[in-house]
């Protein structure tokens, strides 16, 4: 076990944070510490064809070590984290044997990582639990898929009588800002199929996810002295306000779950003159998804409407853009690729937890460029923020997840000939 935290811990501690901003690939030049380790770490434990592109992208092969013929499986995660909360100077902390209680991860700043909010912690009672010491984010998303994916690796070459077909292995950077699939070269990765490591709870394993567009709506206003402003002044701050009231009640994050669809207000900046609110539309219906985006466009117009004689032209405009659609469509036809995967998890005595992702991930974009691929947990909670945790235990499952769905492939394979 030491070793798989080892490895982890000299991931985390490397600074990735991705940047929306950035027009670059990889978005930030720091993603390139962590992805010249991890070439040579490949290189080290015996994987082939190690490559690194222009763009980040990281690419290796475990050859097969089996006669018949094997369809190629990949597995696949990626090596940024959110730029949602800092992830610079990260100081995992080691919590041996966790005993239920409340987790104390910055005495000085009183934040406290407690079961009676985050109840999955009690799931792991008794485990070696990884977190933050409560002033950034840990990165077990998704460096606990890293390491799992090069512990597997380094394990099936250690373990040769452990026959499997060929396998890639592929390491991105950006996912976290919506770019991770853009420049991956599915034609060079060669894979029949893959798997992304970055679910969260032991057993997760999912292949429906959001249809996704992200909205960025700017409203114009006047400003006029105060004091003289009746009729006069038209404040944005509070146009942007009527707008969020127009979204329906009860369809945020923070009110849904399972199938159900939101508006996410994520980001709103203003002054009297201008106000700029950027909100994301999510939904796994593409029907729903797209009058979601259909409303935005009726509250926009109907705003202007109202505004149009007062400000003579239009006072919100909407820019709507599609990020990702859902993969079911692509996964479903190729069915058995999740049905590989729930079986590797019942033998090793995993609970399949099969359900619809509340996000995408780097496979909802790959499966519509031609490599279909669902999601298996890496193992870790509360993703984004200092709450941030992963057992260990939960990382090692996964390695052996990972090990299982490679041998059943060749398995699978040779019993179907
Ligand atoms: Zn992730």
């Amino acid at each position: 076990m030491q070793h798989i935290i080892d490895r982890f811990i000299s991931y985390v501690i490397i600074d990735t944070e991705s940047d929306a901003n950035s027009e670059t690939t990889p978005s930030t030049k720091k993603q390139w510490d962590l992805a010249h380790k991890l070439v040579e770490e490949l290189k080290n434990i015996g994987m082939q064809d190690v490559s690194i592109d222009d763009k980040s992208y990281i690419m290796a092969t475990l050859p097969s070590n089996v006669e018949h013929e094997v369809p190629t499986i990949g597995f696949i995660s990626h090596f940024d984290t959110s730029p949602d909360f800092c992830g610079a100077n990260i100081k995992p902390q080691i919590v041996p044997n966790y005993d239920g209680k409340d987790i104390v991860l910055n005495a000085d700043k009183n934040i406290v990582l407690s079961p009676s909010y985050f109840k999955d912690l009690l799931l792991y009672k008794g485990q070696t639990l990884i977190t933050t010491d409560g002033t950034t984010l840990l990165g077990a998303d998704d460096k606990a898929g890293i390491t799992e994916i090069v512990t597997a690796m380094e394990f099936l070459i250690n373990n040769p009588e452990i026959k499997h077909g060929k396998i890639r292995v592929g390491f991105t950077p950006d996912e976290e800002i919506g770019r991770g699939a853009h420049h991956f070269d599915v034609d060079k990765f060669g894979a029949d199929w893959a798997y992304t490591m970055d679910g969260s709870q032991v057993g997760e394993l999912e292949y429906e996810n959001f249809n996704a567009a992200g909205a960025k709506i700017t409203f114009k206003g006047k400003s006029v002295h105060p004091g003289y402003a009746k009729g006069k002044m038209i404040n944005s701050m509070l146009i942007a306000n009527d707008f969020i009231n127009e979204l329906p009640h009860g369809e945020t994050p923070q009110e849904t779950k399972g199938y159900e669809g939101f508006f996410h207000v994520h980001h709103l900046t203003g002054s009297i003159e201008e106000t700029v609110l950027e909100l994301i539309i999510r939904d796994h219906n593409k029907k729903k998804f797209e009058k979601r985006k259909e409303l935005i466009e009726k509250i926009t117009k109907k705003i202007n409407k109202k505004f149009a004689k007062q400000f003579g032209e239009d006072i919100v405009t909407a820019e709507i853009k599609d990020q990702y659609y859902n993969m079911k469509e692509k996964v479903l036809p190729v069915k058995h690729i999740v049905d590989i995967a729930e079986q590797a998890m019942k033998e090793i005595g995993i609970k399949p937890l099969i359900k619809p992702i509340r996000g995408g991930t780097d496979g909802s974009q790959l499966s519509y460029k031609g490599l279909p691929c669902p999601n298996i947990f890496a193992g870790g909670h509360n993703f984004h923020g200092k709450y941030e945790y992963v057992p260990a235990e939960s990382m090692q499952k996964a390695v052996e997840v990972i090990v299982k769905i490679a041998e059943l492939t060749a398995i699978e394979n040779s019993a179907r000939k």
